[in-house]
């Protein structure tokens, strides 16, 4: 030991370390120093063990150290509803199926949708999402517990719902998940208008001095299909984009989920009002709503980053197979094999989701960042022979070779092991909510 030794409260080691960081190093032999839920130096496991006394160490042999994922657009206890109807024409599974069994949810079925979305997406890598659905605070004490990152996306519509009377009513209940969540380093709020075509101008208008107020995010579903911006033209007279411009409502506070149906000069504007972008090609495809410019997007500037949307449409809520499909379907869109490469679907994945979700210090594997990070098995024989970690992880990886998740300095995942998820019992409450599924839909 010398003077010039730190202590720390842990030392990551891994074969390889996808560190994310701008000049988007792969280091191999590598390790990250963390202290207090915090990465404070990234760099060659040799070189590391000169600098740090770690107060614990994790050995991950030769598995593959990168950022956790981060799923921007999400509705976590839709996880209830997966596979619930498929292949139906978009009214028929809402009126049929979605919205009965939507409008008998309790807080309680709620936690146990909410905590089975958790353990999918920790179990594939994701380590903090924004969401978007009801009783959201049930979902802040579930991800909390579980020990993964979420930003509650309390929903409403101009229209009364089961769960709120009145738009306002919904902003007092954002209010208090502001006050109740105020000191967790897990929880965070966005205003969440369901979309144009449901919550009209002036509650746009008022939801969006709310999140300036509260200084917090404000995301919206905004054109998803074509059929949107036919509702929104015979509505309004303007497409989905126009309408938000007319209000003032495109900048950086706000993040859009899909753009799927954007002319060239939209994609401009949303480059000029530094407008963030989640993609969510699975649910896109399943809802036949269509391919979102994805390439012309990044070409132009416009930070996007990926969701998974819910799992009644997806029906995974692991970004490993986002990715993978953003990068595919991205060349089919473009006509191009080069559009949408490994490394831009990964830096949606991370980066440009972080910035989706307005969360800084994730997303990459950098000093100052937080800790963050997941292990990829790479003696998985899909993984292997490893000519190019960005190329393995996103065109070869399912997701399911995630062997540790870390959420803050904390490991909350390992080897089919959570440390905040009982899955035995999660099956138990969850076969309950399903029998009460198949009742009221039959
Ligand atoms: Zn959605």
């Amino acid at each position: 030991m010398t003077d010039r030794m730190q202590t720390c409260d842990c030392m990551v080691r891994a074969g390889l370390v996808i560190t994310q960081d701008d000049s988007r190093t792969v280091i191999a032999d590598g390790a990250v120093a963390v202290d207090q839920g915090i990465i404070i130096s990234v760099g060659k496991a040799h070189e590391m063990k000169e600098k740090f006394i770690p107060r614990s160490d994790i050995d991950l042999g030769k598995k593959m150290l990168m950022p956790g994922l981060v799923n921007a657009h999400c509705h976590a206890p839709m996880s209830l509803l997966r596979g619930v109807a498929d292949d139906l024409p978009l009214m028929q599974w809402l009126e049929k199926y979605i919205w009965p069994i939507e409008s008998g949810l309790t807080r309680e079925m709620v936690a146990i949708g909410a905590e089975l979305a958790c353990a999918e997406m920790m179990r594939t890598g994701t380590t903090a999402f924004m969401d978007g659905y009801f009783h959201e605070d049930v979902l802040g004490e579930v991800a909390e517990s579980a020990g993964l990152r979420v930003v509650l996306g309390e929903g409403f519509f101009a229209f009364p719902s089961p769960f709120f009377a009145t738009a306002e009513d919904c902003w007092q209940t954002i209010e208090s998940h502001e006050r109740r969540f105020s000191q967790s380093p897990f929880v965070r709020n966005v205003v969440t208008p369901h979309a144009i075509y449901t919550v009209s101008p002036e509650l746009l208008s008022e939801s969006y001095e709310l999140a300036c107020k509260l200084d917090i995010p404000w995301q919206i579903h905004c054109a998803e299909s074509p059929a949107e911006t036919a509702q929104c033209i015979e509505l309004y007279g303007m497409r989905p984009l126009a309408i938000l411009e007319s209000l003032g409502l495109l900048n950086d506070r706000v993040t859009l989920a899909h753009c799927v149906d954007v002319l060239p000069e939209e994609i401009e504007l949303l480059s000029e009002r530094c407008v963030n972008v989640v993609h969510n090609p699975a649910s896109n495809h399943k809802l036949d709503s269509g391919i979102a410019p994805v390439q012309a997007m990044l070409d132009a500037g416009v930070n996007v980053g990926l969701g998974t949307d819910g799992a009644a449409s997806n029906n995974q809520l692991n970004m490993f197979a986002d990715m993978r499909m953003a990068a595919l379907v991205g060349k089919v869109q473009a006509h191009d094999a080069a559009a949408v490469k490994a490394q831009n679907a990964l830096d949606m994945a991370t980066r440009g989701s972080a910035q989706c979700i307005h969360w800084e210090g994730l997303g990459m594997l950098v000093p100052g960042a937080s800790a963050d990070m997941i292990a990829l098995d790479t003696e998985s024989p899909n993984l292997m022979p490893m000519h190019n970690p960005i190329s393995q992880t996103v065109y070869a990886a399912s997701g399911h070779e995630v062997a540790m998740t870390m959420v803050a300095g904390h490991v909350v995942y390992r080897d089919g092991e959570y440390s905040g998820i009982d899955m035995a019992s999660l099956q138990v409450r969850m076969n309950e909510v399903v029998k009460w599924v198949r009742e009221r839909i039959s």
